[in-house]
């Protein structure tokens, strides 16, 4: 099997059969072998029928995996994965805005380029809001600023990558998963290429502002331990902070003979006790982001090649 096409599904009734034939009438005349998976994400409307008929109906193979619920799009590329045949692996939605043609583009430089391992595509046209494009450039600041895996601004999950980096996209478990993240922390060799993502094929995006708010905070949370550590920097600062005060304020009672002052001194010990107990937070918290990433249970490393003595 050359390629394996894994799409997850959140009601898109519309859009099964159409994308089906979308691939079909890509790939097929090109005469690349290829299966889809489809993942159905609990959706509530004809999807589990539409792809049921598909099943029964299709020229290509194709697996439908039905979650009991709606576990997110995350959980169905997850799923979607373990379930890959192909050489190749391509990442998709199901409503077309992402275009087969692309995939086959993505395939034709994997195929000419034996030491790329994934070629991504990014988005350098999307019609959407400016409110929706400040947050997300935002993002991608913040992001790349506290965590040290590499983020690239427009860059979705649609890509198309060998076999072994879906093996090692997988290979890590964590519940929460981010996977423009997961991606980008498996390494390999990468090629951005643009596409323009196309208007939705028929339904409505299942992204509401307060949906992305929230899968950008869980982006931040599995990439980045930095917002543990806020106590221990705030908590320094006041600490500094108090000490100055307390430098400032004897040097001024000094130079006019005056006293210290009750509530200035109240003041500067508020400020160090505060500072004291926020550091001690700060320090626990160091200790809590350790644990957090061992909790996590990543590789330690993942090898490209190993080549050993036995295999010259
Ligand atoms: N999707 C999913 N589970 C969800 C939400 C979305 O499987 O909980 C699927 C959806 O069916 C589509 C893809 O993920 O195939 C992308 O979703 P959508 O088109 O709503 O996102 P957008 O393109 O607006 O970012
Ligand atoms: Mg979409």
């Amino acid at each position: 099997m050359k390629l394996s096409l894994v799409v997850p599904c959140f009601n898109e009734e519309n859009n099964v059969f159409p994308f089906y034939r979308a691939v079909e009438e890509t790939f097929v005349p090109l005469g690349i072998e290829h299966e889809i998976i489809f993942v159905n994400d609990g959706s509530s409307d004809g999807t589990p029928e539409k792809l049921k008929a598909l099943y029964r109906q299709a020229q290509s193979p194709v697996t439908v995996i039905s979650f009991s619920r709606n576990f997110g799009k995350e959980a169905a590329m997850f799923a979607g994965l373990e379930h890959v045949k192909g050489d190749y692996v391509c990442l998709i939605d199901a409503d077309l805005q992402q275009r087969p043609e692309v995939v086959a583009e993505m395939v034709r430089i994997l195929d000419e380029e034996p030491d790329l391992d994934c070629v991504a595509a990014f988005q350098d046209q999307r019609s959407e809001s400016a409110a929706l494009r400040f947050f997300k450039d935002g993002f991608y600041k913040l992001i790349n600023s506290v965590s040290t895996t590499r983020f690239t601004q427009g860059a979705s999950d649609f890509r198309t990558f060998r076999r072994k980096v879906a093996e090692s996209v997988i290979s890590l478990g964590e519940y929460h998963r981010f996977s423009k993240g997961l991606l980008s922390w498996v390494g390999y060799n990468v090629r951005y290429i643009p596409y323009k993502a196309e208007e939705r094929a028929s339904g409505e995006s299942k992204w509401s502002f307060k949906k992305l708010f929230k899968y950008a905070v869980e982006g931040i949370m599995a990439f980045s331990v930095a917002p543990l550590l806020l106590p221990l920097i705030i908590g320094l600062v006041m600490i500094c902070a108090s000490v100055l005060c307390f430098i400032g304020r004897a040097i001024i009672a000094a130079l006019t003979y005056s006293d210290f002052g009750a509530t200035q001194a109240v003041i500067i010990t508020l400020l160090l006790c505060t500072g004291i107990l926020l550091s001690c937070l700060g320090i626990v918290a160091m200790y809590l982001a350790k644990i957090y990433e061992q909790s996590k249970d990543r590789p330690i490393y993942i090898a490209k090649e190993i080549l050993t003595p036995e295999d010259k």
